[in-house]
């Protein structure tokens, strides 16, 4: 379908979208780094996006693993949070929360680890984070996860500024996932299985090129699902949305919220 983007063309959109989450039973909310550019963190493949400054081979596993400076540098953004640290939630997160506690979407698989969800109120057993987060370190070596304020009280090793786990000796690290390391298992089940029943399913912010979550929108497709996209850019599966809409997450978001509670019978 051709991609309006007057608006006229997103006001008619937005409208429609509304309408659908009011009849479906099981609507998914799938969010990418785009739902979180309206709160200061830039995305990775937008025109303002990471990979325009920074080499994405420094954030493999392997270069972790192999690069003390690396992993120095790593643990420092944990620490801090980096640009993460001091971000606010915006209008979109909001918007979804709302959705979300009025049961009008059940599910919100995010590829983000900022935890920006949670923040904005959306219930923490209706998020399914793909990505890990922030919140917390594991180790490497026996998988232990380590609340955050619980990994920065371990003693750092001198040569690369990264505790070890007490229990193994392995390698600490933050709880997101890195180029190269595997997704979560639990949680990417959770998803396919969100995407599997879903009736209807909608990307918000992602350019979809990032497997195996880009596979969700088509998991979702196969089931029978209508798929929306809500993406300033194009992406490789907008041919086969049902409803394209190219504008800014934080201004279709609470219009869509708005329309689909107002009408709630
Ligand atoms: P991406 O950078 O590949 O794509 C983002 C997409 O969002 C782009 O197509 C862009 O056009 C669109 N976009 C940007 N701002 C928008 C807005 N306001 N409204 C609507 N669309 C907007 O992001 P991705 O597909 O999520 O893949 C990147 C990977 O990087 C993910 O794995 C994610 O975990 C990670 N990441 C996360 C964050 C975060 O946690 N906030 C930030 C950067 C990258």
């Amino acid at each position: 379908m051709t991609a309006e983007r007057s608006p006229e063309a997103v006001d008619d959109r937005v409208e429609m979208l509304a309408g659908w989450l009011r009849s479906a039973r099981s609507a998914v909310v799938f969010t990418g780094a785009g739902v979180s550019t309206e709160s200061g963190i830039p995305d990775f493949r937008g025109p303002d996006g990471l990979w325009r400054r920074v080499n994405p081979a420094n954030f493999t596993i392997r270069r972790y693993l192999e690069d003390p400076e690396v992993r120095r540098e790593s643990w420092e953004r944990f620490k801090t949070g980096g640009v993460y640290g001091q971000a606010e939630p915006n209008p979109a997160h909001y918007a979804i929360a709302e959705l979300v506690r009025a049961g009008l979407v059940k599910w919100v698989i995010t590829q983000n680890i900022d935890s920006l969800h949670h923040r904005a109120g959306t219930p923490p057993e209706r998020i399914i984070e793909l990505h890990g987060n922030l919140r917390f370190a594991k180790c490497l070596g026996c998988r232990r996860r380590f609340e955050k304020a619980e990994a920065l009280a371990l003693p750092a090793d001198p040569s690369d500024g990264v505790p070890r786990c007490p229990d193994c000796g392995g390698l600490l690290k933050s709880g997101t996932v890195s180029f190269g390391e595997p997704l979560p298992a639990d949680e990417l089940a959770r998803a396919e299985e969100a995407a599997q029943t879903s009736d209807l399913f909608i990307v918000v912010g992602s350019s979809l090129v990032v497997y195996p979550a880009a596979y969700l929108p088509l998991h979702a497709l196969d089931a029978g699902a209508r798929l929306v996209i809500i993406n300033l850019g194009d992406t490789p599966l907008d041919h086969l949305a049902h409803l394209l809409i190219p504008a800014p997450a934080g201004e279709v978001l609470p219009k869509v919220a708005g329309l689909a509670l107002e009408h709630r019978t």
